[in-house]
């Protein structure tokens, strides 16, 4: 028996969601660590205040919680109107050609390496069954009592960039003095390594390259924005 065929996408939905909510927190939180990183190492680089870095903080988190819960509602809304709209062109079909639903099974089940005549037992007692259900499996790999949902996907995105912000705006408010900006600095990048090791294993791809590609957006976002924020510092001294 091959077992490979149960790996598909579509054999253990609650897995795939599962990861699609894992991905979706730990894009959340890397977003949320570099760009309030970026911002409040910004406006530090301008002032001392940390009132004024605490106000500009908060903002940003605001701002980027929101825009990631609208961002993934739509992303994930878009993809379950596609999802119910090939749901629904396979109910019609199903109404509308039942005997040529009924071949396109079978050679469905021939190209996954069943006999002709075994391909049309199997098509025959799964359509007495349920031919929604068994079309729908085959063809489209879609679980219908398991479209991803948008909230939770929105959820999940923005409560984890709200997380991941924590971290560079909580070190920049510690009374830190003039080592502030290298300890936030640092505390970022360590952050950094832990979500690219996470998304990288959750990806099933290369651990340094994942790693490495996180923690330079990252630093160059902050030194960026550092820069800048010393720039239009100068003009208040
Ligand atoms: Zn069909």
């Amino acid at each position: 028996m091959d077992t490979k065929t149960h790996d598909e996408p579509h054999s253990d939905s609650k897995a795939n969601s599962r990861s699609n909510w894992l991905r979706a927190a730990v894009l959340g939180s890397n977003d949320g660590i570099v760009s309030i990183a970026g911002l409040v190492v910004g406006v530090a680089g301008a002032t001392n205040s940390k009132l004024i870095i605490l106000a500009a903080g908060v903002a940003g988190i605001l701002a980027g919680a929101l825009s990631m819960a609208a961002g993934e509602y739509v992303s994930v809304s878009t993809q379950r109107d596609i999802e119910k709209t090939l749901l629904h062109k396979e109910r019609e079909e199903l109404r509308s050609q039942p005997k040529e639903e009924l071949e396109e099974l079978v050679s469905l089940y021939e190209a996954k390496g069943l006999k002709p005549s075994t391909a049309r037992i199997v098509a025959n007692e799964l359509t007495a069954k349920d031919a929604f259900a068994a079309h729908v499996d085959i063809e489209l790999n879609i679980d219908p009592n398991n479209l991803t949902n948008a909230w939770h996907a929105a959820y999940a995105s923005s409560i984890s960039f709200f997380i991941g912000s924590i971290i560079p705006l909580g070190v920049v408010m510690l009374p830190l003095g003039s080592v502030t900006i290298p300890v936030t600095f640092v505390s970022v990048i360590v952050a950094l390594v832990i979500t690219g090791y996470l998304s990288a294993k959750l990806a099933g791809t290369n651990l340094p390259k994942s790693i490495l590609r996180v923690v330079i957006g990252g630093a160059a976002a902050m030194l960026i924005t550092y820069t800048i924020g010393t720039l239009f510092g100068v003009s208040h001294l």
